[in-house]
């Protein structure tokens, strides 16, 4: 099985993503955490796309693809994968097409998880991450029990420097552009699915499943 995600940041598709992962036994890749790594590393994607993601914008389609047609290479990603936050743009879905037409892999169905940009909004800015342990916070719906140190390990939580209001702001605005392109680029190939992002977790889990329910 093959699935892309799209939803807006703040949508939940990472843990929609992690849900279905488990479920399927297929790995979930985060275009997002992969970038990360390779910044964090240094590796020479890495800075390049570091000068992009500091200015609040994406990195470039040439750059992107190249990292996800490696990745989807690995031996885990043989049986069918998850992609979190890739494609982006239309090019991008092309050069996806093109790739996994490659190995006669066809992509299974494309889930858009739906919310508003003030919902999204609201969810990603006031979010912390302990260093350590990698467990996420949320200074208005889960907050650390005491202030600004991980109920685990008692790190000291980071915010991350892409998640601040107007950075967000930009963010939502740059997806918005080429969200409607690339959903009708999957629309006219019949494998768009929509999911309302804006219940509970759990809700939207079954929401997920639902859509997807001739398919598993
Ligand atoms: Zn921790």
């Amino acid at each position: 099985m093959r699935f892309v995600f799209l939803g807006l940041p703040g949508a939940g598709k990472g843990t929609q993503a992690r849900i279905l992962s488990e479920r399927l036994d297929i790995p979930a890749l985060s275009t997002g955490d992969t970038l990360r790594q390779a910044v964090q590393d240094g590796t020479p994607v890495g800075i390049e796309a570091r000068t992009y993601m500091d200015r609040g914008e994406y990195v470039p389609d040439g750059v992107m693809v190249h990292m996800v047609e490696e990745r989807l290479q690995e031996p885990d990603a043989t049986k069918g994968f998850i992609l979190d936050g890739f494609p982006r743009t239309v090019p991008q879905a092309r050069a996806l097409e093109e790739a996994l037409g490659h190995d006669a892999t066809p992509l299974d169905a494309v889930l858009q998880f739906r919310i508003s940009d003030g919902i999204a909004i609201r969810r990603i800015v006031g979010r912390y991450t302990c260093p350590v342990c990698k467990r996420t916070y949320h200074q208005e719906w889960r907050p650390p029990a005491s202030d600004m140190a991980c109920d685990v390990d008692g790190a000291q939580l980071e915010k991350r420097n892409d998640e601040d209001a107007l950075t967000v702001k930009r963010r939502l605005a740059v997806y918005r552009d080429q969200s409607e392109p690339l959903e009708a680029f999957y629309a006219e190939r019949e494998l768009l699915r929509s999911v309302d992002a804006t219940a509970p977790l759990t809700d939207v889990s079954e929401r997920m499943f639902e859509a997807l329910r001739d398919l598993l």
